[in-house]
């Protein structure tokens, strides 16, 4: 079966007002291609909850610094729409950069408080690159429901507090982080690590494990239970931790011992691959 697949921006909001006028219902999966499972598991997700999945396929400039991977970024768009083809609702959105970001762009819209911390603190320009292309595709697709994984944990939190800040008539939907066969979170950018690398980056969720079953041990201090994935990404001597926190689930605010469920966020880089990881505590 031929995948609908639309490059212009025209003809997505044409698609999008037929289908609102045909009282269908439409979910949004914001990505930016080289797609793996943790993208189709939102896709199968989304098709449970709208009559159709628009899954935008788009490599947002706004969110890379000059330094970081923009250009390097995989590209992957005939091999993304075969994985796709299984998915009768779904609609690729493939935009040009110059049709999102004509010249004479101005605007942008910019988390003051969750999207200046953890991983903003190395990347500010990520979640107002982040927030700005969210609200532009919302309003192009007016989408019904909005998918996200609870991989990128703090993008997550921030897309919500924007919807709820600024009246955005759609619902945000975490879905359930997915990780390979070796316990490493699907990523794009895995494509990049080395055989050894890879086999280093295991240790981030042999880690978080440990930090869960201490937990579930009855272990609340951030201490001991942050101690548990720094050591264990200590034994993989090419990792280099950028930050390991743990804090509330639901507020993100740090936290030196939970009596709420929680969260240990951790961006950890293997040489200059930059990888996030998490594990939900108590939920
Ligand atoms: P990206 O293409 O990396 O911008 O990701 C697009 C969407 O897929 C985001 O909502 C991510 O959180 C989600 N995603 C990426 N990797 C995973 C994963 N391993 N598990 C669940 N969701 C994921």
């Amino acid at each position: 079966m031929d995948l609908p697949q639309i490059y212009q921006l025209s003809e997505m909001l044409e698609f999008c007002r037929k289908t609102r006028e045909n009282r269908q219902t439409i979910a949004l999966v914001p990505t930016m291609g080289a797609l793996h499972q943790g993208h189709l598991s939102l896709v199968e997700h989304a098709a449970q909850l709208a009559d159709r999945v628009v899954v935008s396929i788009f490599v947002n400039p706004t969110q890379f610094a000059p330094h970081e991977d923009f250009a390097a970024y995989p590209r992957t768009l005939g091999e993304d729409a075969a994985k796709l083809a299984q998915y009768p609702a779904v609609v690729i959105f493939a935009p040009q950069t110059s049709e999102l970001y004509p010249s004479g762009f101005q605007t942008v819209v910019a988390n003051e408080g969750l999207g200046l911390t953890l991983c903003a603190k190395r990347r500010p320009q990520l979640f107002r690159g982040v927030c700005t292309i969210i609200a532009k595709l919302c309003n192009i697709t007016r989408a019904d429901f909005l998918l996200f994984g609870r991989k990128d944990f703090q993008q997550l939190r921030v897309v919500e507090q924007m919807v709820a800040d600024l009246n955005f008539p759609c619902t945000v939907v975490g879905s359930p982080l997915v990780r390979a066969r070796d316990g490493v979170a699907l990523s794009s950018r895995n494509v990049f690590l080395s055989q050894e690398q890879r086999q280093e980056a295991r240790m981030i969720s042999q880690g978080l494990w440990r930090a869960r079953d201490l937990f579930q041990g009855g272990e609340r201090r951030a201490q001991p239970l942050l101690a548990a994935v720094a050591n264990a990404i200590a034994e993989a001597p090419g990792l280099a931790v950028e930050y390991l926190w743990l804090g509330r689930w639901d507020t993100l605010e740090e936290c030196v011992e939970l009596s709420v469920p929680g969260i240990i966020l951790c961006a950890v880089h293997a040489g200059t691959v930059r990888l996030i990881d998490n594990i939900e505590l108590g939920l």
